[in-house]
């Protein structure tokens, strides 16, 4: 590391000059950055773009005047932060540690690549501030979302929920025909397209991931290929006007700079418009030690009280939380201006809050049983993969979801263990998990084999996959469920 390194700062956002008066340290290999004068807060570190600097480059967004951020640059993708991404303070303490992984959704294309393959650390951190759990490492977004392979629209589950949720969203909004929903991370469009049926036309989303949102367009879905952030949300309210509804599903939890990302909702949305967020929540997270949930692209791992303050920061204000069952428990969070009328604080807010204070979030104590809880499941799996082993039993898995690679390569599961796995997407058919290397197969090759057993790696749809492999099962097939405790369903 060369403490001589000249910085030098694509500023976007500040037109003014802005003087740095950076001093550099090396201390340990971590690169301390003192920022003197810097004008505004709203930064990206990878507007920035870390991936065009060399490793060992120091890079910093701005910053509260005089404040200090502290960052070691890893690689030419990956930053590790030591400040709390909502709240700046620095007091991240170590939740749990999964050691080196190759990112989650990294699929090899064939065993020529394995030579090849990145791999990083992935740690888990609470902030004694704001008390966010979230990751330190940082990956740069272009590399894991310009190119993703998790289309929503391949869930059965999925549809049934969006169209439950625009029905009740038109109702209680009284949604006009004309009204402009826009969608961040819109995906393959699933939710818009249930936005069409219902006979809101007006719908935009914006997706960064250009597979998906050429898919989404030639669907009749009007995706912007995109990331979003303020100067995006400034641009399309100049452009389209203010929006009543603002959708980001599974998205929030994905962003380094997640106080730019709700600044960007709040300054696209209507006064009497509905910020709509949904997000795994912490509580099921922790209740179900669904550590395989963690994995480089879920950078904060949300609940209602550090959500409260992120919105209050960015000029929103939650006004109601719903619970639902998808991704293993999540959280519905409707956000919107304090000035707003149409929705009326609920109930639901404080009830959260006092949910969260019950188990404990707001204490490191409260988390730290994670840790335990993933090494005891880590135990119980690989004990009875090696059991079945043993006993000559042939081992499959269904599914190649993201965090199915968070298990198999925390657990150290490669193909001696479980020979395959199977998955309904065409996208990821033919390729490699990373990490472990298991083969992915279309489902029908569970009839053409018939394994004795199918751990379900996406767990969060294992009803519907039972339900699809009934003919699996009544062969004698048997499916396993590793998470929170590996269970054979009889
Ligand atoms: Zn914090």
């Amino acid at each position: 590391m060369h403490s001589e390194n000249a910085i030098h700062l694509d500023w976007r956002f500040n037109a003014a000059a802005i003087i740095f008066s950076a001093l550099l340290h090396t201390i340990d290999g971590i690169v301390r950055i003192d920022a003197a004068a810097v004008a505004h807060r709203q930064h990206n570190l990878f507007h920035a773009d870390p991936t065009r600097l060399p490793q060992g480059a120091c890079l910093l967004s701005c910053a509260p005047s005089g404040a200090r951020l502290y960052w070691r640059l890893m690689s030419e993708n990956l930053v590790i932060r030591n400040t709390c991404r909502i709240c700046d303070s620095r007091e991240l303490h170590l939740v749990l540690d999964l050691g080196r992984t190759p990112l989650a959704n990294a699929y090899l294309k064939s065993a020529e690549e394995i030579a090849s393959e990145q791999w990083y650390p992935l740690t888990v951190r609470w902030c004694a501030r704001c008390h966010l759990l979230q990751l330190a490492e940082v990956i740069a977004p272009e590399v894991l979302f310009s190119h993703y392979l998790y289309a929503s629209g391949f869930a059965d589950a999925f549809h049934a929920h969006n169209r439950a949720l625009v029905k009740q969203i038109k109702k209680q909004f009284g949604l006009k025909r004309n009204a402009q929903i826009i969608e961040v991370a819109s995906n393959d469009g699933s939710l818009l397209k249930a936005y069409q049926a219902a006979g809101l036309r007006n719908v935009l989303g914006v997706e960064p991931a250009s597979n998906l949102a050429a898919m989404a367009n030639q669907a009749g879905v009007p995706t912007l290929n995109q990331f979003f952030n303020e100067r995006v949300a400034r641009e399309l309210r100049d452009e389209r006007g203010a929006a009543e509804v603002v959708h980001a599903h599974n998205v929030l939890a994905h962003v380094d700079d997640i106080r730019g990302f709700v600044r960007g909702a709040a300054t696209l949305l209507d006064d009497e418009g509905v910020f709509v967020v949904e997000a795994p929540y912490l509580i099921d997270f922790l209740l179900r030690g669904e550590y395989d949930t963690i994995y480089h692209e879920h950078l904060s791992y949300l609940a209602v009280e550090p959500m409260a303050r992120l919105y209050c920061d960015c000029g929103l204000e939650i006004r109601h939380v719903e619970r639902l069952a998808i991704h293993g428990g999540s959280i519905r969070v409707f956000g919107c201006q304090p000035k707003n009328r149409k929705l009326r604080m609920q109930d639901s807010v404080a009830e959260m809050l006092a949910l969260e204070r019950a188990h404990r979030t707001h204490s490191l104590e409260g988390l730290l049983p994670l840790a335990e809880q993933a090494a005891r499941q880590k135990r119980e799996l690989r004990g009875l993969l090696e059991q079945l082993k043993r006993e000559g039993k042939r081992v499959a898995a269904y599914g190649a979801p993201a965090k199915g690679n968070t298990l198999l390569n925390y657990c150290q599961i490669g193909t001696d263990l479980i020979a395959y796995t199977v998955d309904r997407s065409p996208l990821k058919q033919g390729l490699l998990t990373p990490g472990m290397h298991l083969p992915i197969h279309p489902p029908a090759k569970l009839l053409q084999d018939q394994p004795d057993y199918v751990v379900i790696l996406a767990w969060n749809f294992a009803d519907e996959i039972m339900a699809q492999q009934a003919k699996y099962r009544a062969r004698g097939g048997r499916f396993i469920l590793p998470i929170p405790k590996p269970v054979i369903v009889e």
